[in-house]
């Protein structure tokens, strides 16, 4: 859940006023801000008094925290009477505060209006922020341009959404964010590298460098969720990582710049992309997990290619290509060709696993794949479609009482605004109280998104463990009026993860040829249970 915070402080003629006895005024706007934060639902955690009366932020000291905290993404919103208690509208204190809460996307709200700064279409958002003149403008941005470079020297990550293979962690002894790296993620990041710029072996034992959609087809087949979490990876995703410098210990800013253009009479707001030249990069206090070497070779072979990835291209000869692995020394197994005894043996020289013709391997593969379904139906339906049904209906259950603890939860955080209003509660304890709901509402949304999450699982899961079976049903029905190797290669794939092969003695030329096991695996969801 999101926090928001009050920000209070007395304008010049509030002091007048005051002085002819109009009583306090920040008690008085104090009121009138959680009027407003009761209206739009927001959690209030903390209360800023700005005592001292100084209008630019350097007199200000409470000021100075707060668009501190703006900028690191603290707060959610900020509560203020009139935009203008944060900065007066005609100066460059302005500008900084409008880009803080531009840059980190906290919402400013006022009793008048909401501003945005997520909504790019927020005009009145983009207006307050160009209150200034043009030229004022500029300077400020340069300003600010400076201001960042003093920031990034420090290698610090201040900007956007952390990149994948990074979470993102505070400074030690200091202030500000940097990343860590997320070994789980940082592996797949040195992949797709490895990928890229050495690629992988092909049917010829020789290894091929693959483009972008490739290695995005790759992910996916490994099961690797993607940034967003999907199971879909695109060729752009993975060119937007081999072209980020954060992953050789670089931080990089304005890589994006709003602009605004006229569209069907209309001004709008377009987000564009920075040429490399006009971004800053400077070294970051972030570990690099690509070499350099490596990244730059990626950066070579994509200028060299320009944007559209060129697809690694070879006709398939090997039906059971990728799916045979030695059992022996793990390496996926070749076909070695040759007109009338074609064979399918291991790679390694050091190896002795025994290879096979061709025709037996495969012709047992189909028979051990029709005795799995056999197998696999008659257990589907003792036990399989049940315990999924009831795994399904009690995390369903646990999702009701998930979401019904935040609705009460909800209801109480309401009370203590009218038990303030009441007078029951003292600012001190309401926050307090306010503060304690606030997080125990988190955690409760928390585990209503894992549990759907979870529940997302054991569907996919359940559908799955059902699809294969018409799948491999259909694989032995057309298998051999297939027409091309790459389409038996890609139905086998569709069913199986690999199928794993041994053959402990060689035969003569007469036999025997049944002297090898071969172990299937299935591609079935892991059971997670
Ligand atoms: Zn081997």
């Amino acid at each position: 859940m999101q926090e928001n915070c009050l920000y209070l402080r007395k304008s010049r003629l509030d002091l007048e006023a005051e002085a002819h006895g109009e009583g306090d005024t920040l008690a008085r706007h104090e009121r009138l801000l959680l009027e407003v934060a009761k209206r739009n639902h927001l959690e209030v955690t903390k209360i800023y008094r700005e005592i001292v009366s100084g209008e630019t932020i350097a007199s200000r000291p409470v000021m100075q925290q707060l668009l501190q905290e703006v900028e690191q993404g603290v707060w959610s919103g900020v509560l203020v009477v009139e935009v203008e208690r944060l900065a007066r509208g005609d100066t460059i204190d302005q500008g900084i505060v409008a880009q803080a809460f531009k840059y980190s996307g906290t919402k400013i709200y006022t009793p008048q209006k909401v501003y945005d700064p997520t909504n790019e279409f927020d005009e009145e958002y983009f207006e307050f922020g160009l209150f200034m003149s043009r030229r004022e403008y500029k300077t400020i941005n340069r300003r600010l341009v400076q201001g960042r470079v003093a920031a990034s020297k420090e290698g610090k990550f201040a900007s956007g959404s952390t990149p994948y293979g990074y979470e993102r962690v505070r400074v030690e002894s200091g202030k500000g964010w940097t990343l860590r790296p997320v070994e789980e993620q940082a592996e797949v990041v040195r992949l797709i590298f490895r990928l890229y710029t050495e690629g992988e072996e092909g049917p010829d034992g020789e290894l091929h460098p693959i483009g972008s959609s490739a290695i995005a087809v790759r992910l996916r087949r490994l099961g690797i969720l993607s940034p967003t979490g999907s199971r879909v990876w695109s060729s752009r995703t993975v060119t937007k990582i081999l072209s980020n410098p954060v992953y050789v210990g670089k931080i990089r800013w304005g890589e994006r710049r709003t602009k605004k253009v006229s569209k069907d009479g209309k001004i709008v707001s377009k987000r564009f992309q920075v040429p490399i030249e006009e971004q800053l990069i400077v070294p970051g206090l972030h570990p690099a997990i690509v070499d350099e070497d490596v990244y730059n070779k990626a950066a070579e072979i994509m200028a060299r290619k320009g944007p559209a990835p060129v697809p690694y291209t070879c006709t398939l000869t090997n039906p059971l290509a990728g799916l045979v692995i030695c059992g022996k020394c793990g390496r996926a197994m070749q076909l070695r060709s040759h007109p009338r005894w074609p064979t399918i043996r291991c790679p390694n020289h050091f190896c002795d696993n025994v290879g096979l013709k061709y025709s037996v391997i495969e012709e047992r593969l189909l028979q051990s794949l029709s005795g799995w379904l056999s197998e696999y139906r008659l257990n589907w339906s003792d036990s399989g479609p049940d315990s999924d049904a009831e795994q399904i209906a009690a995390i369903e259950k646990a999702i009701r009482r998930s979401q019904s603890d935040t609705e009460k939860l909800r209801v109480q955080l309401n009370r203590t605004y009218d038990l303030l209003e009441q007078g029951v509660y003292d600012t001190a304890t309401f926050l307090d109280r306010s503060k304690s709901l606030a997080d125990r509402i988190s955690a409760a949304e928390a585990s209503t998104s894992s549990l759907t999450a979870e529940l997302e699982e054991i569907r996919l899961r359940a559908a799955s463990k059902k699809n294969i079976i018409p799948k491999v049903e259909k694989l032995l029905e057309v298998y051999s009026a297939l027409p091309t190797p790459q389409a038996k290669n890609d139905m086998l794939k569709e069913v199986l993860e690999k199928v794993v092969y041994v053959r402990e003695k060689r035969g003569t030329k007469n036999g025997p040829f049944d002297n090898f096991e071969l172990t299937l695996y299935p591609k079935l969801p892991p059971s997670g249970q």
